[in-house]
């Protein structure tokens, strides 16, 4: 990319609430001169449009309405979304816009950005996006890529960055095992704090640390110690509800004594009455300004690899991993992966593996898989085991019993492979240390974006083949070569697909757009739906749940009409539309290829 020479070093995380720990400084560099060294996009272009305002209001009121939030919070706290947009990279990335644009850059952007440096403030702007009408789009990190970013559904919408004045980590418990954070706090930033307070606790990241653990619990995302489960493993919630008011969830519902917060607010998380913290995940009923979680207190561990040789082998994998993730002999949430991320994940493009843009041939992964470190297999399964030498050992004789029934299987320590494989970094995410390898995958392509499609299946052979072959089908048809990463649990798999696509190419981005569009109705029709979309399929995926004529989203309309009945926060997310909004033409359904135009359709 042009002019990426001019950005200076990386910011680290004394300097940025969003930088990359000291430790990882050189990386970040050297991951950043990697993935520009294949942009041929400029950093920015001049906008061609003028600052796109919330919808239905005029010029006029959204300058009256600019003027009072900023005498309100601080006027460097609200900044106009009018200068030209920037992609950046991962850690230097933009809370303007989808940063991995899969429709044009200037579709998908706010008005504003608003910068709230506390609960108070979170409160007042609730309550300002109330009084003029204005939808808002709270982030915590706005690192959400591949799922939309920092952008808000609503192009014009005002987003509300927390992280950027509300980053502390507010309470660290060695005891209990348990922490509390602001919304700005990311993977980076707790794992470095625990390291500072010399505990022996460990968080849980996903594969990447830059996003903020809370963000990242609300939207359910997975990470890969035993405590995996984001959202399970939070314990207490404090919510800003649409109307402004303040709501703690949990045992944070009884205050503690003389003003404290409750004793038990990260011990216990059902509290008395009915389990509401559910509805704040994957919603737009509340904002989220305080999150408690459960650590996991450190041990042993023990990384490791098998590979399989034939494609074939994928529905006996699965039927194996059934049974040891049931009786939790596997510790964590295995990863497994076709043979072709061995290829991506060393940072290498496309290009130095094929030529053209036809997806690889099944031949040519093969000649570049033998030549790697794990040679010509099919499927790498990536496992982690916890707990005492002695323990970790006896699971690993019982694990490599059960793989060893598929022919040709083999199995790989830390040490039985280069220092540069991918495995060392595994080790560390599934040890709870953040790193930022996985960047490496999005040299695949110039200019490279991402989207993430992420369907659920049942832990039972022929349904993952069953998904699986309509997914190779898809990816064939539209000209993509397919990244599938399965998280493996005893009962269901997170079957996640990265579609790695180039910026700058308008087919290819129209081409990801039907692919995406295609395989959620086609997986839908075998029952298996999407766990996380991005924004832009999240109302064909809420579709997807239609069961008895829709109950589930009808519900959740019902919700929501009570708590925002002005339709301000965050309308569209996850398909959940206002009364304002719903029905106007603002969804985007299965039949929506061409999103050249976000906005009513009617
Ligand atoms: P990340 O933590 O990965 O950077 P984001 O901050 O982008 O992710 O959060 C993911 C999504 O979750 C956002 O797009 C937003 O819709 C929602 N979200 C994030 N933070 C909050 C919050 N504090 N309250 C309510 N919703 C939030």
């Amino acid at each position: 990319m042009a002019g990426h020479e001019a950005l200076g070093p990386v910011p680290t995380l004394d300097e940025k609430h969003s930088g990359t720990p000291k430790r990882l400084s050189k990386e970040a560099q050297e991951v950043r001169a990697r993935l520009f060294s294949n942009h041929t996009l400029p950093a920015s272009q001049p906008r061609k449009r003028a600052l796109r305002l919330p919808p239905g209001v005029s010029q006029e009121s959204f300058d009256t309405a600019v003027r009072e939030l900023r005498g309100a919070i601080g006027s460097g706290n609200v900044e106009l979304n009018d200068k030209p947009l920037v992609d950046g990279w991962y850690i230097e990335h933009p809370n303007t816009h989808d940063a991995y644009h899969i429709v044009d850059q200037e579709e998908l952007v706010s008005s504003a950005t608003v910068y709230p440096g506390s609960t108070e403030e979170v409160q007042a702007t609730v309550r300002w996006a109330n009084k003029f009408g204005i939808p808002i789009y709270p982030i915590s990190i706005g690192r959400n890529l591949g799922y939309g970013g920092a952008a808000p559904r609503i192009p014009g919408a005002v987003v509300v960055d927390l992280g950027r004045r509300m980053h502390k980590v507010l309470k660290v418990d060695g005891e209990n095992a348990s922490c509390v954070v602001e919304p700005g706090v990311t993977y980076f930033k707790l794992y470095e704090e625990i390291q500072k307070l010399n505990l022996p606790l460990w968080i849980d990241t996903p594969d990447l640390g830059g996003g903020s653990v809370l963000g990242n619990a609300i939207d359910r995302g997975v990470g890969y110690t035993p405590y995996g489960d984001h959202f399970a493993n939070h314990c207490g919630m404090e919510v800003v509800l649409p109307n402004g008011e303040l709501l703690r969830t949990g045992m944070g519902a009884m205050p503690g004594p003389n003003g404290t917060d409750n004793p038990t607010w990260q011990s216990f998380q059902h509290a008395f009455g009915p389990s509401i913290d559910g509805i704040f995940s994957q919603s737009n009923f509340g904002i989220v300004t305080k999150m408690g979680f459960h650590l996991m207190p450190e041990t042993e561990h023990q990384s490791y690899i098998f590979t399989f040789p034939r494609d074939e082998d994928f529905e006996q994998i699965v039927d194996i991993i059934r049974p040891l993730a049931q009786k939790r002999i596997l510790g964590n949430i295995p990863q497994l992966r076709h043979v072709i991320q061995e290829l991506n994940v060393t940072g290498k493009t496309k290009a130095d593996f094929h030529s053209g843009t036809q997806p690889m041939t099944r031949e040519e992964i093969r000649a570049a898989a033998s030549k790697m470190p794990l040679g010509d297999c099919s499927w790498v399964f990536y496992g982690t085991q916890y707990g005492t030498r002695e323990s970790i050992a006896s699971q690993l004789e019982t694990i490599k019993a059960s793989f060893g029934q598929v022919p040709g299987s083999k199995f790989y320590l830390p040490s039985d492979l280069p220092k540069d494989h991918y495995l060392h970094d595994r080790a560390l995410v599934c040890s709870g240390v953040p790193v930022l390898k996985e960047l490496d995958w999005l040299n695949w392509v110039p200019n490279a974006g991402h989207l993430f499609f992420s369907p659920i299946a049942p832990t039972r052979g022929k349904d993952a083949r069953t998904i699986h072959e309509l997914i190779v089908a898809a990816h064939k048809r539209h000209g993509f070569d397919l990244f599938p990463t399965l998280c493996v649990a005893g009962r269901e798999i997170h079957y996640i697909t990265n579609i790695i696509y180039n910026r700058a190419d308008a087919d290819m981005k129209a081409r990801a757009v039907r692919l995406m569009r295609e395989v959620i109705a086609e997986c839908a029709g075998k029952g298996f739906g999407e766990y996380r979309t991005h924004l832009l399929f999240a109302d064909q995926v809420a579709g997807t749940y239609n069961w008895n004529d829709s109950a589930f989203m009808r519900f959740n309309e019902t919700i929501k009409d009570v708590l925002d009945p002005n339709g301000i926060l965050a309308p569209g997310r996850n398909g959940i539309w206002p009364k304002r909004f719903r029905g106007k033409g603002w969804e985007l359904k299965a039949d929506d290829t061409d999103m050249s135009k976000i906005g009513p359709r009617l």
